[in-house]
């Protein structure tokens, strides 16, 4: 996966893009350029990272063979703008995360747990309100 601060087009004649993945290839790349308005600082840091964050998710998830998911608050579900970024999950459903861990065996329980200190310490607060029901539900 990498991650760029130039602006993404995938041929000339196109329009740019918030991120691109190869299922075939298994490579993908985001880029922080449209989500920091071309000029990352300490003010829009936070909010530039959790758009990141999201489509780097969501390109991750096709790297893993994962398509576009129908559930409108699944990190899957492809989004067009900033303001439906913004209005997305940073997260899988349900379905996808099960998905991901057929194929990548990972714990679960711990993913979550990390997630959970990882958006503690960014203040990520709808984020940790999310991981924190998802904890809850495994209980
Ligand atoms: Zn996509
Ligand atoms: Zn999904």
């Amino acid at each position: 996966m990498g991650i760029t601060e130039k602006d993404l087009f995938p041929k000339p004649e196109w329009n740019y893009v918030f991120g691109l993945a190869s299922y075939e290839d298994g490579v993908g790349v985001t880029s922080i350029y449209r989500f920091s308005n071309g000029y990352l600082s300490e003010s829009n840091f936070n909010e530039s990272l959790e758009r990141l964050i999201k489509i780097s998710s969501h390109e991750i998830g096709h790297m893993f063979g994962i398509s576009h998911c129908l559930n409108a608050n699944c990190v899957m579900n492809g989004t067009n703008s900033l303001p439906e970024t913004d209005f997305h999950f940073a997260r899988a459903c349900s379905l996808c995360q099960q998905k991901l861990k057929s194929s990548l065996h990972y714990d679960h329980q711990k993913r979550l747990l990390d997630l959970k200190q990882f958006f503690e310490k960014q203040h990520f607060n709808s984020e940790l309100s999310r991981a924190d029901q998802d904890l809850n539900l495994l209980k």
